[in-house]
């Protein structure tokens, strides 16, 4: 059984070391470390030093390309869309986002770096958090999409034959989950042949569950991913727990097991109000119930730390997990 659980915002070692023994102490096997753009520009050396620091209080220590281009989860802003203006994804509108694109070759080769900074600094695995291209603000049917920059323009005139459309076509999706496939899968060998293990986490996509799939699908299948999941997060919604985080436990259970990976589920520890606290529970449970072994929660100590994504209670819900994260140790050794 494999217990986690992120940790961001502190950059100080002696504090570091502290919150690592308290994560530890908390029933978890590993920590979920972020590294953003800024991470990577100013604190490479301390970022090696957290690492350590979590290893010797025997956690696994992931990294996680936080907000990295704006197409990872996080809140985090990209430096490299705000200096590289060719490299960002353009609306179908024709307007230029705060984000790179996956097919630009300088943003392929930023990621080579982050990822060979990653290893150095010594994590176990890397965590492809949510890779997604980037959304309008606009919704609906007729939202503007990306991307058409001209890398995009390119690639889909080699692959298809014709003009990138104007229009979000049955291609042009087909197109977008094939880009962010190579990225990924460019990044996943890349870890692979430098010693890290991959983990992906899949955005769920609530409006449209069977492209939501396909994509999914084509991302299970990356030979050198070695975990997949999902973070089915209710936000600041009260709803009927249970069958759905069955719904993308299960689905997450039958695609591990068909392309014979390890299947994870991230339980929300943020924005928790008491009526939401035993929600924690029920997830959990309902994670392990559907077979999943590697579970993982958004963030340390209830988020408290964040008053952008703070919990009510942040204590009662570092409290809820670790009395949970117990109880599945205890489970799993019966
Ligand atoms: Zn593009």
């Amino acid at each position: 059984m494999k217990t986690g659980v992120s940790y961001y915002g502190n950059r100080i070692p002696r504090h570091v070391e502290e919150d690592m023994a308290e994560i530890a102490g908390n029933h978890c096997t590993f920590v979920v470390h972020t590294c953003s753009e800024n991470d990577l520009q100013y604190y490479h050396g301390t970022i090696k030093q957290i690492v350590k620091i979590s290893h010797q209080a025997g956690l696994e220590v992931w990294l996680d390309p936080w907000g990295v281009g704006r197409v990872f989860g996080g809140e985090a802003y990209s430096r490299f869309a705000s200096e590289h203006l060719p490299a960002r994804q353009i609306l179908s509108d024709g307007s230029s986002l705060p984000a790179a694109c996956f097919n630009q070759p300088a943003f392929r080769e930023y990621m080579s770096h982050w990822t060979r900074s990653a290893v150095q600094m010594g994590a176990d695995v890397l965590f492809w958090d949510e890779p997604h291209f980037i959304k309008a603000d606009a919704k609906g049917k007729d939202a503007p999409w990306a991307c058409r920059c001209d890398a995009c323009g390119h690639k889909f005139r080699q692959q298809f034959g014709y003009p990138l459309p104007g229009e979000l076509t049955d291609e042009v999706r087909r197109f977008r989950h094939d880009s962010v496939m190579d990225f990924l899968e460019e990044l996943c060998h890349l870890a692979r042949s430098e010693g890290c293990k991959n983990a992906v986490c899949f955005l769920p996509d609530q409006e449209d569950e069977e492209k939501e799939l396909a994509l999914w699908n084509r991302l299970a299948s990356i030979e050198t991913l070695d975990i997949l999941g999902t973070d089915p997060y209710w936000w600041s919604k009260k709803i009927a727990v249970e069958p759905f985080v069955a719904n993308y436990a299960e689905k997450i259970v039958k695609l591990a097991r068909e392309h014979g990976k390890e299947g994870q589920i991230w339980v929300q520890n943020f924005l928790i109000t008491p009526e939401t606290e035993e929600y924690i529970r029920t997830a959990i449970r309902t994670a392990y119930g559907a077979g999943i072994r590697n579970i993982a929660a958004w963030s340390y100590r209830g988020t408290g730390y964040m008053a952008w994504l703070r919990s009510k209670d942040p204590e009662r819900v570092w409290k809820i997990l670790g009395e949970e994260y117990a109880r599945l140790h205890k489970l799993s050794h019966c």
